[in-house]
């Protein structure tokens, strides 16, 4: 196999900087990639062909001139589509923003074009970030690449396919209950969650504002770290953002985790009826033994609740949230009506997808005035039980560690039919925004040629002890060195 393709950002930078490789080749490498492997992976929903190569020859210069650049500069970077780019157009897979074209750029924009990354393009995504298989995309659903007949996971599917395929070298997600390690597990990638308010959701379109949080999709560790480097700190135009200290992520990688205690959670554990994934878990905490780390299980009610309560305080903020979208303000507008309630009606009506309608109509019930105390009040106190329940696990334990998804990338149209099944797929993720906890997906082998992932769960703001394990993990295993063969073939080597 050609080591081009499994190369990581940090790889490729080193030989920017000794101008061994042009930022040029490397974006138009990206780009051929695009070209050749799109029309089977469907990762994006617009490209950005031309800027990137002028924003490349840019950073060539920067490079040629051999001032200190940022660890990243000149790496193509792919974004997700719920985040606001100037003059490009924000679709969030949705057809109500079908045209909508984007007056300003997010924070998280701003910052990567502070830190010299390009950006190549918008992903696809599950309509308003609400899904876990990219099928509720309003345009096209996006494939596994290593198996097309799989689902690439959710909500930040093209994210992360664009990534596994070699069609991005980074990318940029956001993470509801899932939506970054998910699919970052489907994809054989490293996808991290950071604690909310770690990265400013300034111009991120909200879906529940309390749980949604961008982050990284990489092929190593080390890349995850410096780009969330690259992407955190406070934030004035966002309310919720965090003023906490900001570490090197990447400073503290190779730190010895001897002595670090970790808790896994025996009912989720013995839930998984996947044999592959437990055993890859247990694999994975072997590994982690032998690096002078203990682990025990312990029994976490979380799990239990989490996902029953999430699809209660979810829908009721996304209902509040897409109330917004409503012809006048955004996107699409009904046409051939007679008045503004109809206009109201028939522009939702035809702009939002079936998913994000019964998001809305559950929120809004569980809001209503006479079931409010039976179900949004309720389900907020469970959440405060769940952040309760993983405070005091964090007095005893480093991290938690679970199975990423409790099953393999699942085929699509599997769940079509099945929302529930669907919904539980999240079952590991779920709690973690709940909490507001910082969590990180890393590549823990194969079972029938597709990706699993292991899971872990951290204190709030210690971003860096879940980065160091799953480094000193990562640098003892292989998973992340392997591309699909289908692809490569494809690309030429
Ligand atoms: N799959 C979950 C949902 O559909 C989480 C989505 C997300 O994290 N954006 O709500």
């Amino acid at each position: 196999m050609s080591k081009t393709y499994v190369q990581s950002a940090i790889q490729i930078a080193a030989q920017l900087k000794n101008r061994q490789l042009t930022v040029k080749a490397v974006v138009s490498q990206v780009l051929d990639r695009i070209r050749i492997g799109e029309p089977r992976i469907k990762a994006y929903l617009d490209i950005f062909n031309d800027e990137a190569l002028a924003a490349a020859d840019q950073v060539d210069r920067l490079y040629d001139k051999g001032d200190p650049l940022p660890p990243l500069a000149g790496i193509p970077i792919a974004i997700k589509d719920n985040i606001c780019m100037k003059g490009k157009k924000t679709t969030c897979a949705s057809k109500i923003l079908e045209n909508f074209v984007s007056p300003y750029d997010a924070t998280v924009i701003k910052k990567l074009a502070a830190h010299h990354l390009i950006p190549v393009g918008k992903t696809n995504m599950d309509e308003f970030a609400m899904g876990s298989s990219t099928e509720n995309s309003a345009f096209f659903p996006t494939r596994n690449p290593w198996d097309e007949s799989c689902v690439p996971g959710g909500s930040s599917g093209g994210s992360a396919a664009a990534v596994a395929a070699g069609e991005a070298i980074l990318s940029i997600g956001s993470d509801t209950g899932g939506s970054i390690r998910q699919p970052a597990s489907f994809c054989g990638l490293v996808g991290m969650k950071p604690t909310y308010g770690r990265v400013s959701r300034f111009g991120l379109v909200a879906f529940a504002s309390s749980l949604d949080q961008i982050g990284p999709i990489t092929r190593t560790v080390e890349d995850s770290a410096h780009l969330l480097n690259a992407i955190c700190g406070y934030d004035s135009l966002d309310a919720t953002s965090s003023d906490q200290a900001i570490p090197d992520f990447a400073a503290s990688l190779n730190n010895p985790i001897q002595g670090r205690k970790l808790g896994v959670p025996r009912h989720l554990f013995d839930l998984i009826e996947n044999a592959a994934i437990k055993e890859s878990l247990v694999n994975a905490l072997d590994v982690l033994k032998s690096d002078g780390v203990t682990w025990e299980f312990v029994d976490i009610n979380a799990f239990d609740y989490a996902v029953a309560t999430y699809y209660i305080v979810a829908p009721a903020e996304a209902s509040a949230n897409l109330s917004r979208f409503d012809g006048v303000r955004y996107g699409h507008r009904a046409q051939g009506v007679e008045n503004l309630a109809q206009m109201y009606k028939q522009t939702r009506g035809q702009g939002f997808g079936p998913e994000v309608k019964r998001r809305i109509i559950l929120g809004t019930y569980a809001l209503s005035s006479g079931y409010y105390e039976a179900y949004y009040l309720k389900a907020q106190k469970a959440r405060t039980l769940v952040k309760e329940e993983f405070n005091r696990l964090f007095a005893k334990y480093d991290a938690i560690v679970t199975p990423t998804t409790p099953t393999l990338p699942f085929k699509f149209g599997e769940h079509a039919n099945n929302p529930l099944a669907m919904y539980l797929s999240d079952i590991s993720t779920i709690p973690i925004n709940l909490a507001g906890l910082p969590a990180i997906s890393v590549p823990c082998g194969f079972s029938e040629g597709l990706p699993m992932g292991l899971q872990l769960i951290g204190k709030p703001y210690d971003e860096s002890t879940l980065l160091n394990i799953a480094h000193q993990y990562q640098s003892q295993t292989n998973h992340h060195l392997t591309f699909p063969s289908q692809l490569e073939a494809l690309y030429g080597v």
